[in-house]
């Protein structure tokens, strides 16, 4: 029986000077502010450094010109990668700013703190900005672990599925729970959450989850998300929302390395960015988290995400897979109605350790923190 350690309680706050992302009264659900981007072919997986940059640079150069004219009247407009640092005057806390775009007659920036992995928007006028190129803030923020994180995935990034983050190490008893969101035309499984609150009641509230969501499902599933963003407005949830593509597409005549986002033609940056620009009309503040579709990724692409600022996300316990979650695992379920086997497998792990859940000896972790904890706790001698 492992001891009670007391576990800090995770509470996501945002620094002074973060704006809230409360949009919704801004955009009634039905709205879809984003009715842009048609496909274009635009493919971003090249191997050498500089053609890397260079065709980064091109890739968003064509990414913004060809979305803006779609953009007109629409409330959220001109999202685009940045690369800089700005520090918070009120704060005085300096952050890796990842995106620029504009909101009404504004202009925000998505944040991250590289210390916390806890993204943020922050308008303009609340952040001194520093223009600086991705490489000069990968070094300059080299120890901290959001730039560690980022690191590893492409130094571990091998063959073609499970790139990234698969396993934490757990202070106690405890995995990380993921859901994975992809298109479907099935409601969500509201059962997974409710079941969740009702399990840790007072013992873990608000519950931190990882929601990984594709645009697709967002647009068809307006109260689903709702939902979901109501649980976390009232503190029942703590959820830090990853970017799963937009599309989804998958083939299944195809072998992996040329399936899902590696399939040829796939606008990556499109599938990034459009994904992140439609959780942040629909009021969510997207994390520093990637989770490839199918989990199938090769090098290239780990790279490529990396120098859009994203972690990627895998998992060592797919429950529909018969992988079995053990302490420190990152778990997989699928909440979109295509995977009940996972979703009963998830709540039956919660009936066995109900009375480790009532007596905080088995703990759900909050991914950000659990990234946190797993880049600091690697040796110095593995930084060059
Ligand atoms: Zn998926």
């Amino acid at each position: 029986m492992p001891s009670p350690v007391p576990r800090e309680k995770v509470q996501i706050r945002l620094a002074p000077g973060f704006i809230d992302l409360n949009w919704n009264a801004c955009y009634p659900e039905s709205r879809e502010p984003l009715d842009w981007l048609k496909d274009h072919p635009m493919k971003l997986r090249p191997r050498r450094p500089f053609l890397r940059l260079l065709r980064t640079a091109l890739a968003l150069a064509a990414f913004v010109t060809t979305i803006s004219p779609h953009l007109h009247g629409a409330l959220l407009r001109e999202y685009r990668l940045f690369t800089g640092t700005g520090t918070s005057p009120q704060t005085g806390r300096t952050y890796v700013v990842l995106r620029q775009f504009r909101f009404g007659a504004a202009t925000r920036y998505l944040v991250v703190n590289p210390e916390t992995l806890q993204s943020g928007v922050l308008d303009a006028r609340d952040l001194q900005l520093s223009p600086v190129p991705w490489e000069a803030i990968a070094k300059q923020f080299e120890k901290t672990p959001y730039f560690k994180a980022i690191r590893d995935a492409e130094a571990g990034a091998r063959g073609y599925e499970n790139a990234g983050l698969t396993h934490f190490p757990a202070p106690q008893s405890g995995v990380t729970l993921t859901v994975d969101l992809c298109p479907s035309k099935k409601p969500l499984d509201r059962i997974l959450f409710t079941d969740l609150i009702r399990a840790f009641d007072k013992d873990e509230s608000p519950v931190p989850v990882a929601v990984a969501l594709t645009g697709v499902w967002m647009e068809k599933h307006g109260s689903d998300l709702a939902w979901l963003r109501s649980l976390e407005k009232s503190g029942l949830i703590s959820v830090t929302w990853i970017n799963h593509s937009y599309h989804h597409d998958w083939n299944k005549k195809l072998p992996l390395k040329a399936n899902f986002l590696l399939e040829k033609g796939t606008d990556v940056p499109s599938e990034i960015l459009r994904t992140e620009a439609a959780m942040l009309g629909k009021g969510i503040v997207p994390s520093v988290f990637f989770r490839f579709p199918g989990l199938v990724s090769d090098a290239g692409l780990v790279t490529t995400i990396g120098n859009f600022g994203l972690i990627p996300v895998g998992s060592d316990a797919w429950l529909a897979k018969n992988q079995l979650p053990k302490d420190g695992s990152i778990v997989l379920v699928h909440a979109n109605g295509n995977e009940p086997i996972g979703i009963r497998r998830f709540l039956s792990l919660l009936k066995t350790e109900r009375e480790n859940i009532v007596h905080k000896h088995w703990l759900l972790y909050d991914l950000r923190e659990s990234a946190v904890l797993l880049e600091k706790r690697k040796p110095a001698s593995r930084e060059p």
